[in-house]
């Protein structure tokens, strides 16, 4: 298989480096960072998780200057970059090109249906982690799983040679035919914790020791979740209030991405996580009044207005 894997970020750089190093496919990162390809291409992409500390000779290209289409483009840029990323290698994306995205949030199936048929459009969710340490150096630790399920109905003939190239990455890709319902409760996990996090500039940790933000997160996985079987999906809310009771209890120290974000000066992806269960709420019937107060402040937060 022919991968190009856009947005080589933190889950970009791991999954295609596993992906690479297993030799289970021919794989290009594509980047627009110039510090991260550089240090790609001058030393190597470092990977440090449970399987060791190695440096992998990985191709590494900007945008403009990937050649030839892919079998697979896996994409792994922040949401808010999606549409512009697969504008950027439209060039590379054939008829028979599959777009993958395990990125967080709702609407990715239909920002991927932009730019390939739905038989073409493969859709999930993961639960590696993945930091960027530095330019060219990415760490990951513990296990996870990645999901999957084509935007059209039934398997995608493309499952068994998917799954083989990930058989050596040691990353655990399965095919789901629920898989919404998966993405649907990491986005309440996420609407919930990322949002509190990130306005109140505290950590996992804080948050959970305050009764009145440990109760806002509950409101709006409880809204989440709603608004979810409202639409059709079978989200499990008992499953997604464990989650994050083990996260307050366990990773007190953890900054989520949303935070991180909005410490470093970036926008959030709170309009593809808090933004879209809110328009999905609406469009369902159901009142989401703790998510949409969070959507207005972290908005606020992240762009304030100049007067
Ligand atoms: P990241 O910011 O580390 O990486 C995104 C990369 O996209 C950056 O390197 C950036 O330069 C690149 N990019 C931006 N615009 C581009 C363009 N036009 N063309 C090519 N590249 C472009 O983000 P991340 O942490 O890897 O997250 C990626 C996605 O995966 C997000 O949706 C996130 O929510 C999700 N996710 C992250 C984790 C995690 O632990 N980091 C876990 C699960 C899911």
């Amino acid at each position: 298989l022919r991968i190009g894997v856009v947005g080589a970020g933190a889950m970009g750089s791991l999954f295609g480096g596993c992906l690479f190093e297993g030799g289970g496919a021919d794989v290009t990162l594509i980047d627009i960072n110039p510090a991260h390809i550089g240090a790609i291409r001058e030393h190597g992409l470092r990977i440090v998780d449970d399987r060791g500390d190695r440096l992998l000779d990985i191709p590494t290209v900007t945008p403009d200057a990937v050649r030839g289409t892919f079998d697979l483009v896996l994409v792994f840029t922040k949401t808010l970059h999606t549409r512009s990323a697969l504008a950027g290698i439209a060039g590379t994306i054939g008829p028979e090109t599959y777009l993958f995205s395990l990125q967080n949030g709702l609407e990715n199936k239909e920002t991927l249906l932009e730019f390939a048929a739905p038989d073409r459009v493969l859709i999930g969710v993961t639960t590696y982690p993945a930091d960027i340490k530095g330019p060219g150096h990415v760490e990951s630790n513990g296990e996870g799983v990645a999901r999957f399920a084509a935007a059209a109905s039934g398997e995608p003939p493309i499952s068994t040679a998917l799954i083989r190239a990930f058989e050596p990455s040691g990353l655990r890709l399965v095919y789901d035919p629920d898989v919404e319902a998966a993405i649907w409760e990491k986005v309440a996990f996420n609407a919930a914790l990322n949002s509190i996090c990130a306005i109140t500039r505290s950590t996992v940790g804080q948050v959970g020791a305050d009764e009145g933000t440990r109760s806002l997160v509950f409101s709006i996985v409880g809204e989440v979740c709603r608004t979810a079987i409202a639409s059709g999906i079978a989200a499990d809310i008992d499953h997604v209030e464990g989650m994050v009771e083990h996260a307050l209890s366990h990773h007190t120290h953890h900054k989520p991405s949303m935070l991180q974000d909005l410490l470093a000066g970036r926008l959030t992806e709170i309009e593809t996580i808090n933004g879209a269960v809110v328009r999905k709420a609406v469009a369902a019937g159901i009142e989401t009044p703790v998510t949409s107060v969070v959507l207005k402040l972290v908005r606020h937060v992240q762009s304030p207005p100049q007067v």
